[in-house]
């Protein structure tokens, strides 16, 4: 079978490193991909958003299968491009990828069918946003860009000064363009921050294990917000309990919600949760892997992911034993330091080959590429993803740390801390 993988980051080679274990695959593409990814698939040089150069691509190759790593694909239609074509992908069409490219729409949904979540409310014009928050006086309070702003368009506002120039940096001066076309206004949470990954075949959802990110620049959860500087699995704040809750009142619903709304979601749903001392309730849908939730997902799961991925596309999935193992696994984000602002690319990176034949530890590429002599050199903001397995949290974490010093790049800044959430555990 031969599998195309779209996108080219760390999310996307752990996909196609677990595509590649599939004894029913023989060839893997990855468009763009990377230079990590280059070492398991055929890297094509087609943008994740041209979807004519990417259907014409997999007719050519008679491709049997495409799996969408990517958020701005998905929420602008790749998968109804390619259904049109007659291809077999992955990944929830566009009337569905809306649970992640609009945060009203999301909002509505689980307002409409009761699921847990903030309270909230909707604006399009610059004035009312300021008049409700003066009038609600609570701080802090979250104003959120309705569409996909790389997981920026997210203040927490602490007064009103704050919410004004929040409002001017979103509705006014647009800077992330017609995401600030409407805003959510949304009471602010407390509580631990858990992702659930989860496949959904268009009627039912089964969950993968569970991750916690780390979202901040610094340790300490100090600096700019990034895409994520680490992430670990399974946290220990997602107990049995919890894991019951969401069952009932989040995870089938928010699919059955989907389906009674005529968008019936077929592929991956990330319920980003915060659970709060009222109970857990949904921050965030996305409709894909999270980065880098799947690379610390990805290694624990034992089926092959080709007859998940089938089944979701089929509508089998309630014939799938979804299983992990009960191994902990890490991961350390290598960034350029600058990241999330300004910093260097095209920098060597040395003693990759460190983690040829180590079982249990990986290094994901998320932002490489080979220069004009072949050397595989920096690419991006978040360069590198240092992965370890371990019998329990404390191991994979102490192992993630000993492979962080097998690679090295100029400008290699990483956080010392991911993980550190496992020593507050007191359960
Ligand atoms: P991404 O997709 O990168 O996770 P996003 O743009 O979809 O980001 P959200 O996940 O909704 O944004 O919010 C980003 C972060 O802001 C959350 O992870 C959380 O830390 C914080 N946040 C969002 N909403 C709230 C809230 N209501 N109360 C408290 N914190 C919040």
């Amino acid at each position: 079978m031969k599998v195309l993988v779209v996108g080219g980051g760390g999310r996307e080679h752990a996909i196609v490193w677990k595509v590649a274990q599939s004894p029913k695959v023989d060839k893997i593409y990855c468009a763009p991909g990377n230079a990590g990814i280059a070492e398991l698939a055929e890297c094509v040089d087609i943008g994740a958003m041209e979807f004519d150069k990417l259907v014409t691509f997999a007719k050519e190759k008679e491709v049997d299968l495409t799996i969408v790593g990517m958020d701005d694909p998905l929420v602008g239609g790749i998968v109804d491009a390619f259904e049109e074509a007659g291809l077999r992908v992955f990944g929830p069409r566009k009337n569905a990828a809306i649970l992640e490219g609009s945060k009203a729409f999301s909002k509505m949904l689980m307002k409409k069918y009761e699921i847990p979540t903030a309270g909230y409310e909707t604006f399009s014009e610059p004035d009312k946003v300021i008049e409700y928050c003066k009038n609600n006086n609570k701080f802090p309070i979250v104003l959120k860009a309705d569409g996909l702003a790389l997981g920026k368009g997210v203040l927490i506002c602490e007064n009103m000064e704050e919410v004004e120039a929040g409002v001017k940096e979103l509705m006014i001066d647009k800077k992330f363009g017609s995401a600030g076309d409407e805003i959510v206004v949304e009471d602010f949470m407390t509580g631990r921050e858990v992702s659930v990954l989860s496949f959904v075949d268009g009627n039912i959802v089964k969950t993968m294990a569970s991750a916690q990110d780390h979202k901040r620049a610094k340790d300490g959860d100090e600096g700019l917000n990034t895409g994520g500087m680490g992430n670990f699995s399974p946290t220990p704040f997602y107990t049995k309990e919890v894991e019951e809750f969401c069952n009932k009142y989040i995870f089938q619903p928010t699919v059955d919600a989907m389906k009674a709304e005529g968008r019936p979601f077929k592929g991956i749903i990330f319920f980003g949760l915060m659970l709060t001392p009222e109970g857990p309730k949904v921050l965030e849908y996305n409709a894909r892997f999270g980065d880098p939730e799947a690379q610390v997902v990805l290694p624990r799961m034992k089926n092959d992911i080709i007859d998940v991925v089938e089944a979701c596309i089929d509508g089998t999935l309630d014939q799938i034993d979804l299983q992990f193992t009960e191994e902990a696994c890490v991961t350390v984000v290598l960034a350029s330091d600058g990241y999330p602002l300004a910093y260097e690319k095209g920098l060597p990176i040395r003693g990759l080959e460190n983690f040829k034949d180590k079982e249990g530890y990986y290094v994901f590429h998320a932002g490489t590429k080979f220069n004009e002599k072949g050397e595989v050199v920096t690419n991006g903001g978040r360069v590198l993803d240092v992965t370890a397995l371990g019998k329990d949290l404390k191991e994979a974490r102490a192992n993630a740390y000993k492979a962080v010093e097998w690679v090295d790049f100029d400008n290699k800044y990483f956080r010392h801390d991911i993980g550190h959430a496992i020593d507050e555990y007191k359960g």
